[in-house]
C-alpha cells in the first residue's frame, strides 16, 4: 500500500513530484499538501464540512463521469478517515 492522499483534503500525493506541505523548520510534511499546510500551520481553517464543499466541485471537473452530488456523497464517507478529520 503506497497509496497516498492529503490527510486533509483527499489529494493523491503518489506522484514523485507530489506537492508535499512544509513544516515550520522548512521541511518537507507528507502527511499533507502544500495546498493544505504551510509552514507548519493548515492554511484554512475549517471544518470537514467546509473542506468537503470546497473541494466538490474540484472533484466534480477532474472527474467527467462524476456529478457534484457523487463527489460530495464519496468525500463524506473518504475524509472522517484522513487523520485531520479523524475522531479521537
Ligand atoms: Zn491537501
Amino acid at each position: 500500500m503506497d497509496e497516498r492522499y492529503c490527510q486533509s483534503c483527499g489529494m493523491p500525493m503518489n506522484a514523485p513530484n507530489a506537492e508535499y506541505g512544509t513544516n515550520a523548520d522548512g521541511s518537507k510534511n507528507e502527511d499533507y499538501c502544500k495546498y493544505c499546510f504551510e509552514n507548519g500551520k493548515f492554511t484554512r481553517d475549517c471544518t470537514m464540512e467546509e473542506m468537503i464543499a470546497f473541494c466538490v466541485p474540484h472533484m466534480a471537473a477532474a472527474n467527467s463521469a462524476m456529478s457534484e452530488d457523487e463527489a460530495r456523497q464519496m468525500m463524506f464517507e473518504f475524509f472522517p478517515t484522513l487523520k485531520r478529520w479523524k475522531e479521537n
